[in-house]
């Protein structure tokens, strides 16, 4: 399963934020991530596990999303991978050494999602054993490896374009679904598809509709429950805006609560989600984004 071009997990995300150096700080002070020198062209890499980086940090007054890195198996997948997306009519261009060596990857190739946003995929990540992760806030880690950085939710044009990308050409395969039903007493258009490709219940979610954002929020998830609750009040104390508070999702039953990032878009910081396995994953259908709180904040 591993060679048939089909990703891995989600590797890597680039950011396009207009104020790098308090997004530096943001990164290391309130998610504990650990930051690594700058490039020669400013760009700043972010890590949380033992591969070498996870986040990519661009000067961008854009303030979203800019890059969104599928990791897949060896060479092998990543040739299936492009002749698959080239034979659906996508139009893939492969990396050149610079572009290896900017990524540290043995070797990638680009295209775009149907929203335009550049996507690469990748094999071969430096993985950095010599120099463990370390976090600049005490903690025992996040949940990231094999499962990749965690999960992005985007909202994008169409969830019908984006399912036929997703799911049909890359191969991502569908947890289930977030949709209001009549029982609810809700009038909703909310429709929310969640996809996974490891065990990570999703890597990617999505839903059509308009905002000034691509990226909705990105998750990560660490294995101690404490360190949800010492970050929740660790942004009350440093004036870090909360979205929605704690509250458990029940789909992955993920235990988190969402704070403003400095560029407006959301992080998610979540504990306690379930597993796939796809031997035994049957798709479902949820009606409520949240079993208990994820209340605006200010409400709860
Ligand atoms: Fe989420």
């Amino acid at each position: 399963m591993l060679g048939d071009g089909i990703p891995t997990q989600l590797g890597y995300l680039g950011l396009g934020v207009s104020d790098v150096e308090t997004w530096s700080r943001f990164a290391t002070d309130v998610l504990g991530l650990q930051v690594l020198p700058r490039d020669p062209d400013g760009t700043l890499l972010a890590r949380l596990d033992a591969h070498q980086y996870r986040f990519i940090l661009t000067a961008d007054p854009a303030d979203d999303l800019n890059l969104i890195g599928w990791e897949v198996a060896d060479e092998r997948a990543l040739a299936d991978l492009a002749a698959r997306l080239e034979s659906a009519g996508v139009a893939v261009s492969r990396g050149d050494r610079s572009a290896r060596d900017r990524r540290r990857v043995v070797d990638l190739v680009s295209f775009s999602n149907p929203n335009g946003i550049p996507t690469e995929a990748y094999y071969g990540p430096l993985i950095n054993r010599a120099e463990p992760f370390h976090s600049p806030r005490p903690m025992s880690g996040f949940v990231a490896g094999a499962q990749g950085l965690g999960h992005i939710t985007l909202t994008v044009d169409s969830l019908a374009d984006s399912l036929h990308f997703y799911r049909d050409l890359l191969g991502l395969r569908m947890s289930d679904w977030i949709r209001p039903q009549p029982e609810r007493g809700v009038q909703s258009d909310l429709n929310l598809a969640f996809l996974h490709c490891n065990a990570r219940h999703h890597s990617m979610a999505f839903w059509e509709m308009e905002l000034p954002k691509r990226l909705h929020h990105f998750m990560i998830q660490v294995h101690d429950l404490d360190y949800v609750g010492e970050t929740y009040y660790l942004c009350q104390r440093e004036a870090v805006p909360i979205d929605l508070s704690l509250g458990r999702h029940p789909n992955d039953r993920m235990l988190s609560f969402y704070m403003k990032s400095p560029s407006g878009f959301d992080v998610e910081l979540g504990w306690g989600a379930i597993e796939i396995d796809d031997d035994r994953w049957t798709v479902q259908l949820h009606t409520d984004g949240s079993m208990w709180g994820h209340l605006p904040v200010g409400a709860d």
